[in-house]
Parts: C-alpha cells; structure tokens; sequence
C-alpha cells in the first residue's frame, strides 16, 4: 500500500496550489462579499484543463483520471470554496453524466466547450419538495411525437444561471413501471429553451460566490433525442454520479480542513497575548494537532475510495465515509480556526470566517450525513 502521489499528481497538485494562491486568493472575498460570479477566475481555470481533468483526451479532456480532479478541488478548496464547487458541479454532475451516459452525438456537441471551461452545465436533480428521497421525483417529462415536454421545477440547482451556462440534465419522470413504481429518465436541456427559466439566485449563507437557481419547466419541449442514455435509466444513473460525488466533496472538505490549518497556524505564531504568540501555548497546540489528525485521516479515506473507484472495485461504502468524514471534520476545523482567531475569527475579511460559513453545506450538498449513514448501514447489510 503507497499513499504517495506520484510525480505527476505532485506536479498537478503543485501547480493548483499555486494558482489558488495567487490568482484565486487576491480577488476571491471581494467575489464573496458581493455574491459575484468569478468568471475572470473560471476562465483561467479552464486554461490550466482543470475541467477537461478525468476525461480523455479524445473528448478534449486531459486523459487524467477522477483522483486527479480530486486533488485539484482539494488545493484550490484550501483556499476557497465557491471556486471549488463551481469546478466540482461542472465536472462531476456537469460533464460526467453526458461522458459517461451520452450518445456519440451528444458528446460531440457538448463536451468539447464543457470540458474547456468555455461552458458549464448543471444537474437538476432536486427539487423544492424532495431532495434526500430523490425517488419522490414530480418533474414530469411526456413524449410528443418526437418532442419531450417536460413539466416541473428544481430547486438549488448548481451551475444553472451563470453566463456561460450552456444545459442543464434534468431527471423526470417518464412514465409509470409494471409494478406501479416511477420510470425515471435524464433529458438535456439546453440553456434558452422556451419554457425553462432560471430564477434569481439565492442567497445563501455560504459559498457566496458560487452559482445557484431554482429552475422550473412548463411545456418546456426538447428534441426526443435529448434523452441521455436509456429511457427508464434515470435513477441508475443519479446513483451513479452520486456515488463518485462523493469522493469530490469529500476531497474539497479536506482542503477546507486544511485550509483551517493554514490559517490557524499562521494566526497563532503572530498572535500576541499574555506576552507570548498564542501557539505557545498548549490548548491552542492541541487544536492545531488535532485539526491536523483530521485533515490526515479524511484526506487518507478519500483517496481509498478514489482508488477503489479507479481499480473498477465496489466502492459505494468508501465513499460514503470518506464524505461522511470529511465533511464532519471540515466543520470541526472551521469550529476551531474561528475560534484560535478569536474577535477577528467573525470577522469576513479573514479567510477562516469563510471557511466557516462555507463548511456546514458539506454536511448537506450530495447526500446529507444522514443519507451517507443510510448508504454505510444498507451496504453492511442492515
Ligand atoms: C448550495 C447548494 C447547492 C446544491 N447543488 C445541487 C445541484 O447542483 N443539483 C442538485 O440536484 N441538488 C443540489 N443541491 C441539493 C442538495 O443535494 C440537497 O439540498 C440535499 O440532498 C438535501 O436535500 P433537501 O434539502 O431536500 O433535504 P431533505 O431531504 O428534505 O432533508 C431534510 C433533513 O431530513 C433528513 N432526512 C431525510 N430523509 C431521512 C431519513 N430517511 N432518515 C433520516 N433523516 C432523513 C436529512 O438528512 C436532512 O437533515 C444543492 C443544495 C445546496 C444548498
């Protein structure tokens, strides 16, 4: 067993680090402040082929695999959030469904601009009345003549309403099984089509300079041939994203994790009281010890999964704990980054008061810690 990356992914890591400090670093709070999208920021990542990252390089990817987009959102969420699942949305539930579901044609007209950042695509799979129990899908998607005809909304849609959004996929129901349950189908829906608005963003308590709508369809029509994949597919194939997710989340709570301490260690070698730097003492050393163990033992779960993932293994379970996990100890350390900043630690021109508000929807986006319990319980057979 090696946990050591290999001269490649060091680089890539490397090279993100960089980027984030200095180009995502400068400009990010004031992004945040102002609920601004960073689209200076997005363009460049797609210059570096941060979203063509697991794909090949037939598609106009970088012929990488998901653990490399895995470190990527890790270094660039050591320094911020909204910028991290902007690329985590537009990679793992943006691209992945049409790479790994679409029809040649499909591919070919979308992922060469999803993959180069030029363009980004959304995931519509909750919505206002259902979310966790994803089966209680309402949207409905009827076949008229060669059209669907899609009726419904969804709710907190990333992605969805930026400029250079181009589709969203949109899980409906289809139609009804023998036995009575919901025939479920993904259908692309491309920005613009007559029918399909996209409500002002929210505001949101965190990931501030992120993208996110609710989006509703009435007698929204789409070419038939905009279904992704099988008909009667759909939730197969949400399973699916969902699990690989998770890995994702799981290695942008560890940069956030980390990034508490970062910020933590620095504060407290400046930080003067009592005639010494804070991290002279003993019950600030222990925090940062402690914040540390946790940032390891996450990081080390998420790469499990992600190998798991990658040798073609089952790895449902893995997953599910690395984001159970890492979520948890995400908001932990920005528990306790805030508090080694004391009065500053409230205080939004300090990095860690975003990590702060930015670490508890970890605990809810793609499977809440419920749901990752109710995945880990069923898979050990209960
Ligand atoms: C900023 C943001 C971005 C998002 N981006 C997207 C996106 O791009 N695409 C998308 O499709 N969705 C997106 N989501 C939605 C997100 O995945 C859901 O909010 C999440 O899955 C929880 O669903 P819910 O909000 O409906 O909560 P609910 O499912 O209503 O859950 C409410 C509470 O009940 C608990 N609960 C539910 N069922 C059970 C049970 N059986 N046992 C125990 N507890 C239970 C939950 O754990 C939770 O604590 C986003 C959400 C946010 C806030």
């Amino acid at each position: 067993m090696d946990f050591r990356l290999t001269e490649e992914q060091e680089a890539l890591r490397e090279s993100v680090r960089d980027f984030a400090r200095e180009v995502v670093a400068p400009v990010i709070a004031e992004h945040y402040e102002r609920h601004t999208f960073p689209y200076e920021v997005i363009r460049q990542m797609g210059k570096m082929g941060l979203f063509g990252l697991p794909f090949p390089e037939e598609h106009g990817g970088m012929g990488g695999d998901y653990f490399a987009l895995c470190l990527a959102l890790e270094e660039l969420a050591r320094v911020d959030s909204s910028v991290a699942i902007t690329l985590e949305a537009a990679v793992s539930l943006g691209a992945m469904p049409i790479y790994r579901f679409g029809t040649a044609e499909q591919k070919a007209q979308w992922l060469p601009k999803l993959l180069s950042g030029e363009a980004l695509a959304g995931f519509g799979l909750t919505e206002p009345g259902t979310g966790s129990d994803a089966g209680g899908t309402q949207t409905r998607a009827v076949l008229d003549g060669d059209e669907w005809v899609i009726n419904g909304s969804k709710a907190f849609i990333t992605n969805s309403g930026t400029d250079i959004t181009a589709l969203v996929t949109v899980t409906a129901v289809t139609g009804v099984r023998a036995d009575g349950s919901k025939e479920l189908s993904t259908i692309i829906v491309p920005n613009g089509t007559p029918g399909f608005t996209v409500a002002p963003g929210y505001s949101k308590v965190g990931w501030s300079a992120s993208d996110t709508h609710e989006l509703t369809f009435d007698d929204c029509r789409v070419p038939a041939g905009n279904l992704l994949g099988e008909r009667g597919r759909g939730f197969a194939q949400f399973l699916r994203i969902l699990d690989e997710g998770r890995i994702a989340i799981a290695a942008l709570a560890v940069g956030l994790a980390q990034g508490c301490v970062d910020e933590s260690l620095t504060y407290a070698k400046e930080r003067q009281a009592f005639g010494q730097s804070i991290g002279s003492y003993q019950a600030i050393q222990f925090k940062i010890a402690d914040m540390e163990a946790k940032a390891h033992t996450a990081r080390l779960a998420y790469y499990d999964a992600a190998a798991r993932m990658l040798a073609g293994e089952p790895f449902k379970r893995q997953a599910a704990i690395a984001k159970l996990h890492a979520s948890t100890i995400a908001v932990d350390n920005a528990r306790e980054a805030t508090q080694i900043h004391g009065g500053y630690g409230f205080m939004n021109e300090y990095p860690v008061a975003r990590f702060w508000r930015d670490s508890k929807i970890l605990e809810i986006g793609e499977g809440t810690s419920e749901v990752q319990r109710m995945i880990i319980a069923r898979d050990l057979g209960l």
